[in-house]
């Protein structure tokens, strides 16, 4: 796909950075984890601990190109399927997210590249089960992907959902081993990119990374458009990661794993005093 550069430029304001893994930051998916009780924050959120446990393996790193929040054009672009309205007019969703792929995986392959240990060999995504609307005719993001150059020919069907018998474990947004099956031969040695549009709780994500790796896979790294951040969130420290991701300008320059702003401190948590003005 030609023009990644140019198509996203035009829609950089529905973006916004992701922080890098430091403390305050869940050191999986990027949002806000909880504290231990000493004012010292968990390294992963409360999802990804819920997500990540009893499995047979999971992904360790999720590397979201932007986060987002409810009530945003992003978000509805994900949830609710909008076109998205850029500086030069709406523009189809599948192209939108298809040049935002791309676009990321030109700047940041080699950083995704270097959570996996090499080049991946094997590109996979997540049937999308969890639309409101009727099943789509096909797969976004199968549609998606094989719209990005770099990512089409290592694209395989692998994973199938096993809808009816786990679909009240995903409900609760907890993830299983047995919700996915992947399809063909084993997949020893084999690097995976896992591509989804949304992070939410990790349940879907977390369940097919888990059933890729039972299967052999030797790494599993996600790539997701967005993770969704709750700024209401009863933990001490995602409305802060949302307050600092508006108040910096987005760029594809930078991504969560090489973003010049790692060496900062620690987040600041939400002290006993916010909570207190956001009640009052
Ligand atoms: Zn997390
Ligand atoms: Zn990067």
């Amino acid at each position: 796909m030609g023009g990644a550069e140019a198509f996203t430029h035009d829609f950089l304001p529905l973006f916004r950075p992701v922080p890098p893994t430091r403390a305050g930051v869940c050191r999986i998916c990027h949002s806000g984890p909880n504290d231990r009780g000493d004012g010292v924050p968990w390294p992963t959120c409360a999802s990804c601990k819920r997500t990540t446990e009893h499995l047979y393996g999971h992904a360790e790193y999720v590397v979201p190109i932007s986060l987002t929040a409810k009530n945003t054009q992003l978000y509805d672009v994900l949830v609710r399927k909008n076109d998205p309205n850029g500086t030069s007019g709406r523009r189809r969703r599948p192209d939108f997210l298809a040049a935002t792929v791309t676009h990321f995986f030109q700047k940041h392959g080699r950083c995704l590249q270097g959570c996996a240990g090499g080049p991946f060999t094997v590109v996979a995504t997540i049937p999308s089960t969890r639309t409101e609307q009727p099943a789509e005719a096909f797969d976004t993001m199968t549609r998606v992907v094989s719209m990005v150059g770099a990512l089409a020919s290592l694209h395989r069907p692998l994973l199938l959902e096993v809808v009816d018998t786990y679909a009240p474990v995903l409900a609760n947004r907890k993830s299983h081993r047995k919700v996915f099956r992947v399809r063909g031969d084993r997949l020893d040695k084999q690097r995976v990119l896992l591509v989804d549009d949304l992070f939410v709780s990790g349940a879907h994500v977390q369940s097919a990374a888990s059933a890729l790796i039972e299967k052999g896979a030797a790494a599993v790294v996600t790539l997701v458009v967005a993770r969704h951040i709750n700024p209401d969130s009863k933990d001490p420290y995602s409305a802060g990661i949302w307050r600092e991701s508006c108040a910096r300008p987005f760029s594809f320059a930078h991504c969560c794993l090489c973003d010049p702003v790692r060496g900062r401190g620690a987040l600041k948590r939400r002290s006993r005093e916010d909570f207190a003005d956001e009640v009052s």
